[in-house]
């Protein structure tokens, strides 16, 4: 279709000073496409919008979509990226995707979407193991995208070739202060024991550095995918007021189980809850 204003040369008189021309608002729209559909976005998320989802009354969660907001405003003047944890199927996904959109749409930045077991898995299908790299075709746009979703973190079992394959891709970004927005099942638990926190699913290495480049946002709530239909805020408040306040992970520590036993209030969160 023929655009009216430019007639399709991408320029035309600029609105201050007609002796100048500009660029048409039709070439920033093909070039946000462009940017849109080399974002790698999975389709089933490709209409995630913050404004669509449906939020309720919990603190943790509205605090996460309120640094998103701030995280889409402020870029690229943002000193972290985010992190966001929680169990599966509570929308974080959303959340990290709906601000790569809202970023590459508004701001017009080379954004990038990989879940990290297929990062992995593409990485290690050009690993060569007699020189100990991968084809640079493959790492170059990950570490120099303007804004990273990695989706999962800590699915993939931790080896040594998949830590240090992290901590370069991770290491790198940041050193180059490029953002980075993570998300994660594995909560992050002070107890460094836990087979199933954070610190021991991605290594001490890359959770230290975790802590030093993101925003760690940590919340529960109802699984989404459990509903039929989309829910309702109220829906999703009383699904959540059903749930047991302190879940622990299925193969929690010991000691964690022994204080649970006990009825220790306090079992070691950092993430904290409400008011916590
Ligand atoms: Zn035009």
């Amino acid at each position: 279709m023929s655009c009216e204003r430019c007639h399709d040369t991408g320029w035309c008189a600029a609105a201050t000073d007609a002796t100048r021309v500009e660029r048409c608002e039709c070439w920033r729209q093909g070039v946000v496409q462009t940017l849109l559909s080399g974002a790698r976005i999975p389709p089933r998320y490709r209409d995630c919008e913050l404004a669509s989802f449906v939020t309720y009354e919990n603190e943790q969660l509205l605090r996460a979509v309120e640094k998103a907001r701030q995280f889409i405003e402020l870029f690229p003047v943002v000193d972290k990226g985010l992190l966001l944890i929680g169990p599966p199927g509570i929308g974080k996904t959303h959340i990290a995707v709906a601000t790569l959109r809202q970023v590459v749409l508004d701001k017009g930045v080379r954004g990038l979407y990989y879940d990290t077991r297929s990062l992995l898995s593409t990485i290690r299908a050009t690993y060569n193991p007699v020189t100990r790299t991968s084809e640079v075709d493959v790492l170059r746009p990950v570490m120099e995208a303007e804004l990273l979703v990695l989706d999962d973190l800590g699915a993939e079992r931790l080896t040594d070739w998949v830590e240090e394959t992290m901590n370069l891709v991770v290491n790198t970004r940041y050193n180059d202060r490029r953002p980075t927005i993570f998300t994660s099942n594995y909560e992050d638990l002070s107890d460094s024991e836990a087979l199933d926190s954070l610190l021991v699913r991605v290594g001490f290495r890359m959770h230290s550095r975790l802590r030093e480049m993101c925003e760690f946002l940590e919340y529960s709530g109802p699984d989404y995918r459990d509903f039929e239909f989309t829910p309702s805020s109220e829906d999703l408040y009383r699904a959540w007021s059903a749930q047991p306040r302190r879940k622990l992970p299925v193969r929690a520590s010991t000691r964690a189980r022994a204080q649970l036993k006990r009825g220790k209030p306090e079992l070691g969160w950092t993430g904290g809850r409400a008011g916590g």
